[in-house]
C-alpha cells in the first residue's frame, strides 16, 4: 500500500490536497484512479487509509476514509551529527529515519570540513525513508550548528552518548545500564573530534562517552551501529 506523508489534519470525511510531486506520483507513475485507496500520516493524526476522489492532471485529490493506526512517537532519541560529505550525510539521515531517531542536529566541530546542505533535500529523504519504513512521524532535520552551542543550551535530562573514537571509554552496550530516553547520540566527523573537544565532552555530567570496538568506523557507520545498539538495549527493539 502506498504510503504518504501530508502536512495536513486527517480526520473521517476531510479531503486532502497532496502535492504537486505527489499528485503525479500517484496518477502518472502509480497509475491510481478515482477509488484508489492509499495511506496518510502527518505525524500528529495516526495513520489514515484515504481514497482518490480525483485523479487527473489537475491533480488529485484524497478523502479520509478510517483510521488505520493511532499516533505513536519514536522513542525520544536524538543523533547529533558532525557534518561529513553531502553523500554520507543523506545517507544518515535515511538510516536515522528508520533507526526511529526524533531529530537529527546537524553539527560544525573543530574538524568538520563541510559548512553547508541542502536541507530541502535532507527533509525530503526524511519523509521518504519514514514513508517506506511505516513510522507515523518523520525525523527533524535541524539546521547546522556549532557543536558548544549545541553543549552550552543543552537538556541535561537528556543524555549524551558521545562516541568516542579514541579508544578509552567504555563498551557502549555496557554504558547503556540507565538505558531509558530521552537520549542523544553524538558522532564527530571524518577528523575525528579534537583533544579539547573530547576533554570539554567528558567534563560534562550528561555526557556518557562510548567505545564501538576496536575498529574505526566511519562517520555514517558509527552513527548506524550507534542508533542500532540503542534500540535494542533502550529503544522499540524490545
Ligand atoms: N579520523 C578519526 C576517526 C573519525 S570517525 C580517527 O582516525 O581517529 C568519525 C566518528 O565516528 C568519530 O568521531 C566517532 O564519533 C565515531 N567513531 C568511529 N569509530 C568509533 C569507535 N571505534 N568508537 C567510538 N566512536 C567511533
Amino acid at each position: 500500500m502506498i504510503r504518504l506523508f501530508v502536512p495536513h489534519p486527517l480526520k473521517a470525511g476531510a479531503g486532502v490536497a497532496p502535492s504537486v510531486d505527489q499528485s503525479r506520483y500517484l496518477s502518472a507513475v502509480m497509475r491510481l484512479n478515482v477509488g484508489d485507496e492509499i495511506l496518510v500520516f502527518n505525524g500528529q493524526d495516526g495513520e489514515w487509509r484515504a481514497s482518490l476522489t480525483e485523479a487527473g492532471k489537475r491533480g488529485c485529490l484524497l478523502r479520509c476514509e478510517a483510521q488505520t493506526r493511532e499516533q505513536d512517537h519514536a522513542p525520544d532519541l536524538d543523533l547529533v551529527i558532525a557534518m561529513v560529505k553531502r553523500g554520507r550525510v543523506e545517507t544518515i539521515v535515511e538510516k536515522a529515519a528508520e533507526l526511529g531517531a526524533r531529530r537529527v542536529r546537524l553539527t560544525q566541530t573543530r574538524r568538520t570540513n563541510v559548512d553547508f546542505v541542502k536541507l530541502g533535500r535532507l527533509d525530503a529523504i526524511a519523509i521518504e525513508a519514514a514513508e517506506q519504513t511505516g513510522r507515523l512521524d518523520v525525523p527533524v532535520i535541524d539546521d547546522p550548528m556549532k557543536l558548544d552551542k549545541i553543549l552550552d543550551g543543552w537538556d541535561p535530562e537528556r543524555r549524551l552518548i558521545f562516541c568516542d573514537e579514541g579508544g578509552d571509554a567504555r563498551p557502549m552496550i555496557e554504558a547503556l545500564t540507565d538505558t531509558s530516553a530521552p537520549a542523544a547520540i553524538l558522532i564527530g566527523p571524518e577528523g575525528g573530534f579534537a583533544p579539547e573537544e573530547r576533554e570539554h565532552l567528558r567534563s560534562l555530567q550528561f555526557v556518557i562517552p562510548v567505545s564501538l570496538g576496536p575498529r574505526i568506523l566511519r562517520a555514517d557507520t558509527a552513527a548506524i551501529a550507534a542508533m542500532t545498539l540503542w534500540q535494542a538495549a533502550a529503544g522499540d527493539w524490545r
